[in-house]
């Protein structure tokens, strides 16, 4: 729809799909959004923005959009309308009940980067207060949780070292397990501008030849699930060479003895073995990321969606320490965020073990104050349970009740049969969703929330940059802000937690989280802030580590390379791998329910080799039947020598086509995040 300038609104906001975190100008007319732009002034995007960011937004006004809560007393029955009133009531009564015959850590909390980081918080001081439990996580369970535990573990914190914007100026890029052009299309932007304008060296760390192959001065084709090796060879190199920076080895880290020890095994030959990287593009890209000072690592969930996932994360870590690229600008190691604010999420404490900021639940100093600033007697001390553990609990009859914010999981974890029917045995399901997806169809209780333009709040980016959402459009009749729904019930089961606007719940959040001490919604006009902010002074810290490492000494972590729990053999004999696509975001939820883009795709195929498929004689196109040991699907081919030989791929944007029926079993062995890069699958021909 076309309007004059002067004729429309318009008011700035955030992206809500990936976590580069696009600052959007919104035009509107009479409450309607009739367009989408970004300000060239605005960081971190300066004026650009991808498809799904300028033409995504119509799925606000979707006809599928729930507008009343939901209930029925089994999910055998169908759905009825509620008033809130009677909805809230009655998850506060089961809640209640629950908590007190099974016991608190009956109770488990699923957020998600689809809440602002204040829904996030209220959400785990919720869980932590009123239900009494640390059974608490979200969504970055199933992509970056080994960012936070694998740099946690080297670093001492567990987020991005540089800012997005320290990518154009590095001399040599990293990009290790990131289809950047479609995952983070804006990201891809600055890497290409840092090659071709810039005169950047690149190192692509991909098993499929991704498009930024085309700008890669070597592309290190692993065998996907060999991150570890591969990077183990490059530090073999490195140290052989005699090219590690010592000076920094020796002022700032820590266990390097122990790290040559191990990585002596890793000979250019033996990597070859392992991994599939000729020797002589180990060796060159061990001298050419060695040879600069200013090396930036970029990674994605290439990396951290394996067995050895935390590993990965700890690995690229190793090489950014062993040649001191780190704590400078155009350096560091940089996980790019899947989510908006999947950052945010675990910045909040929306994960088991932490409140926000990563201060330990188990810390009794940390304890003692958050439990004295929500004037209670006592929080649990005890680390709760991880989102898979949860589902291993209702197995074990320990976890009855479930509370899900904007979250997915019946599509999204991995080997999502299973998954279904751990969640169909919980006594009592809440979900809060624009829409009914998979896992809503599940729930006793179902809440319609709000979207990103129906509210204020923050979102967190992958580059640390806290940023104001501002309320664009009103909310839907019938619909709450998720924010206000918590509070709603927490004050229902007798905490009252109330506040004006969403400025006051960050107020709380500063008081209570020494690294954002200096954020409120005064300073965060404009481009935000990147925290640590630690008071109302300070300008944030877009370059963490200068002097010292939040754990003291940068720790080397000796580790041997892992293979992946399924490999291809003879009944199962190609490896699956998983990632995402351009058009469609996670479970599609969102992305498929705009017209303009569906226009463009809005089906799965998927993507295999031509030797491969000619063996099975497939044509593109043509219609196949996936299997793995967990389930099966149909779905179109495409052929494709963007695949390695043996190997096929898939994305997971389609309900229609679930992905996950066929991944797994594999997990993180440290975040238990699932293994999407390596499964084992046949296809055959219908
Ligand atoms: Fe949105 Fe990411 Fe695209 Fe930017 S790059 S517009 S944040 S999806």
């Amino acid at each position: 729809k076309k309007a004059r300038s002067w004729e429309t609104r318009k008011v700035r906001t955030v992206c809500s799909y990936c976590g580069v975190g696009c600052s959007l100008v919104l035009h509107i007319k009479n409450n309607e959004i009739l367009q989408v732009t970004a300000d060239i002034n605005s960081a971190p995007n300066y004026g650009s923005l991808c498809v799904k960011g300028r033409y995504g937004f119509e799925f606000y006004s979707s006809k599928d959009r729930l507008k009343t809560p939901l209930v029925r007393d089994n999910i055998n029955e169908p759905f009825r309308e509620a008033s809130w009133e009677e909805a809230i009531g009655l998850v506060a009564k089961r809640f209640s009940e629950i908590k007190k015959k099974y016991g608190p850590d009956s109770f488990g909390c699923l957020s998600s980067s689809r809440g602002t980081n204040e829904e996030n918080f209220l959400a785990q001081k919720f869980t932590r207060v009123v239900m009494g439990t640390n059974n608490m996580d979200n969504c970055a369970r199933v992509c970056h949780a080994p960012s936070v535990t694998g740099l946690r573990a080297a670093l001492g914190s567990g987020a991005a070292t540089n800012s997005l914007a320290d990518i154009e100026g590095a001399e040599v890029l990293i990009v290790s397990g990131s289809n950047t052009t479609e995952a983070h299309p804006v990201a891809a932007l600055k890497i290409k501008k840092a090659v071709r304008q810039n005169g950047a060296k690149l190192i692509v760390i991909d098993p499929r030849k991704i498009e930024l192959v085309k700008y890669a001065d070597i592309h290190l084709q692993l065998r996907a699930g060999t991150n570890v090796a591969l990077i183990n060879g490059l530090l073999h190199v490195i140290i052989k060479e005699g090219l590690q920076n010592d000076d920094f080895i020796e002022r700032r880290t820590e266990n390097f003895e122990m790290l040559k020890q191990v990585v002596s095994k890793y000979t250019p030959e033996e990597t070859e073995a392992i991994t599939g990287v000729p020797k002589e593009d180990i060796i060159k890209a061990a001298r050419m990321y060695a040879g600069t000072n200013k090396g930036m690592i970029i990674y994605g969930l290439g990396m951290t969606e394996h067995k050895a996932g935390s590993h990965g994360v700890m690995s690229l870590a190793n090489l950014a320490l062993i040649t001191g690229n780190v704590g400078r600008p155009n350096t560091g190691i940089n996980p790019l965020r899947g989510q908006n604010n999947v950052q945010g999420s675990c910045d909040m404490g929306a994960l088991p073990d932490v409140y926000a900021c990563y201060q330990r639940v188990d810390d009794p100093e940390a304890n003692r104050k958050h439990a004295e600033a929500w004037k209670v007697k006592k929080l649990p001390e005890k680390p709760g349970l991880k989102e898979p553990q949860m589902y291993r609990a209702i197995e074990s009859g320990d976890l009855k009740a479930m509370y899900i914010i904007g979250y997915d999981p019946a599509i999204s974890q991995a080997d999502i049969n299973k998954v279904r029917a751990s969640i169909s045995k919980l006594e009592f399901l809440v979900v809060q969703e624009l829409f009914m997806t998979e896992t809503a169809k599940l729930a006793h209780v179902v809440l319609p929330t709000s979207c990103y333009f129906e509210k204020d709040g923050t979102f967190t980016n992958a580059e640390r940059r806290v940023r104001r959402l501002h309320k664009a459009i009103p909310l839907p009749e019938g619909t709450k802000s998720d924010w206000d729904i918590i509070c709603s019930i927490a004050t229902a089961m007798g905490y009252p937690m109330s506040y004006n606007h969403p400025s006051e719940i960050m107020d709380e959040i500063a008081k209570l989280t020494p690294d954002m001490a200096g954020i409120n919604y005064k300073r965060l006009e404009g481009d935000g802030l990147v925290w640590p902010v630690w008071d109302m002074n300070h300008p944030g810290t877009p370059i963490l580590h200068k002097d010292t490492f939040k754990r003291g000494r940068g720790m080397f972590n000796d580790l041997m390379y892992t293979p992946s729990e399924e490999l291809p053999d003879e009944e199962y004999p190609l490896l699956l791998t998983t990632g995402r696509r351009l058009y469609q975001y996670n479970n599609g939820s969102m992305s498929l329910r705009n017209p303009e883009i569906c226009a463009i795709n809005s089906e799965e195929f998927m993507e295999i080799h031509p030797a491969d498929a000619a063996k099975l004689d497939i044509k593109s196109g043509e219609k196949v039947k996936v299997s793995s040991r967990r389930g099966s699907l149909e779905v179109k081919t495409e052929l494709t020598e963007k695949s390695r030989l043996g190997s096929v791929f898939l994305s997971f944007h389609y309900p229609e086509t679930p992905t996950n029926v066929l991944t797994g079993p594999g997990e993180d062995m440290l975040a238990l995040t699932p293994e999407y890069k390596v499964c084992a699958v046949k296809v055959e021909k219908m």
